[in-house]
C-alpha cells in the first residue's frame, strides 16, 4: 500500500491530466488523497493480516474518494480481502483467488465488462496474468511482474476505445484516442506490487 501511495503521488499530475481530457480531471488528487489516507490509517493501527489491510484500505477509499474510483477501488481491495484466509503471510495461489474477486466486486459494483474502457480492462488481463503465472509455478515476484506487464498492456489498449462506463462515455466518440485514467492507475498500482515483490 505504501508502494502503491507513493506511485499514485508520483504520477497523479499524469491521472489528472488524463482524466482532464475525458472526464472531470480530479483522477490524480481524488486517489492521492485516498491512498495518502489509506497509509495513515494503517500505520495508525498496523493490521494483523494480509486480509484486513486490504479491507482497512478498502474502507478508507470508500470513505475518503469521492468520485466513481472510490467506491470501486475500495470495493475491490475489500472484497480481495475478503477472499484471504486471516494469516500474516498468504500464498501466491490465495493473492490470485483475491485478485479475481476484487475484480468481481468491480464488475458488479460499476457494471463495465471489458472493453468498456475502464480500469476494468487493466485489472481483467493482470488478475488473469497473475493466475496463469502462479499456475505455471511462479512465485509472487514473478506472477506479479506478469500482472504488471498485463496492467500496462491493458491500460494502453483503453487508448482507441469508446468509453461505456463512467463519466467519459458521456463524450461518446471524443472519448477515442485517449487512456483512461483508472486503468493507468490500476497499472501504475500493479507496477508497485511488482516493485515490492
Ligand atoms: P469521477 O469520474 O467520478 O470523477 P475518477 O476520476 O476518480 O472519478 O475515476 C474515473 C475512472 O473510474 C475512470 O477512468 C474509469 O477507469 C473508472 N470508472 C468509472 N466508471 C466505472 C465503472 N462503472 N466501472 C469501472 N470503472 C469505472
Ligand atoms: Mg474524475
Ligand atoms: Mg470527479
Amino acid at each position: 500500500m505504501r508502494a502503491a501511495a507513493g506511485a499514485i503521488a508520483a504520477d497523479a499530475d499524469l491521472l489528472t491530466r488524463l482524466d482532464a481530457a475525458i472526464g472531470d480531471g480530479d483522477h490524480g488528487v481524488n486517489l492521492n488523497r485516498g491512498f495518502t489516507a489509506v497509509v495513515a490509517a494503517l500505520e495508525k493501527t498496523p493490521p494483523d493480516t494480509v486480509a484486513d489491510v486490504l479491507i482497512k484500505a478498502g474502507t478508507t477509499l470508500m470513505s475518503r474518494v469521492g468520485g466513481a474510483s472510490g467506491p470501486i477501488y475500495g470495493s475491490a481491495l475489500r472484497a480481495a480481502g475478503k477472499a484471504l484466509p486471516p494469516t500474516a503471510e498468504v500464498q501466491p495461489a490465495d493473492l490470485a483467488a483475491a485478485l479475481h474477486a476484487g475484480l468481481e466486486a468491480v464488475r458488479k459494483l460499476g457494471g463495465a465488462a471489458p472493453g468498456d474502457k475502464t480500469m476494468v480492462d487493466a485489472y481483467g488481463p493482470a488478475a488473469d496474468a497473475f493466475e496463469q503465472a502462479v499456475a505455471g509455478g511462479a512465485g509472487l515476484t514473478g506472477a506479479a511482474a506478469a500482472a504488471a506487464r498485463a496492467a500496462a498492456a491493458g491500460a494502453g489498449a483503453t487508448t482507441p476505445m469508446q468509453a461505456r462506463k463512467g463519466r467519459a462515455s458521456y463524450l461518446g466518440e471524443r472519448s477515442i484516442g485517449h487512456q483512461d485514467p483508472g486503468a493507468t492507475s490500476t497499472a501504475l498500482i500493479f507496477q508497485a506490487l511488482a516493485d515490492v515483490s
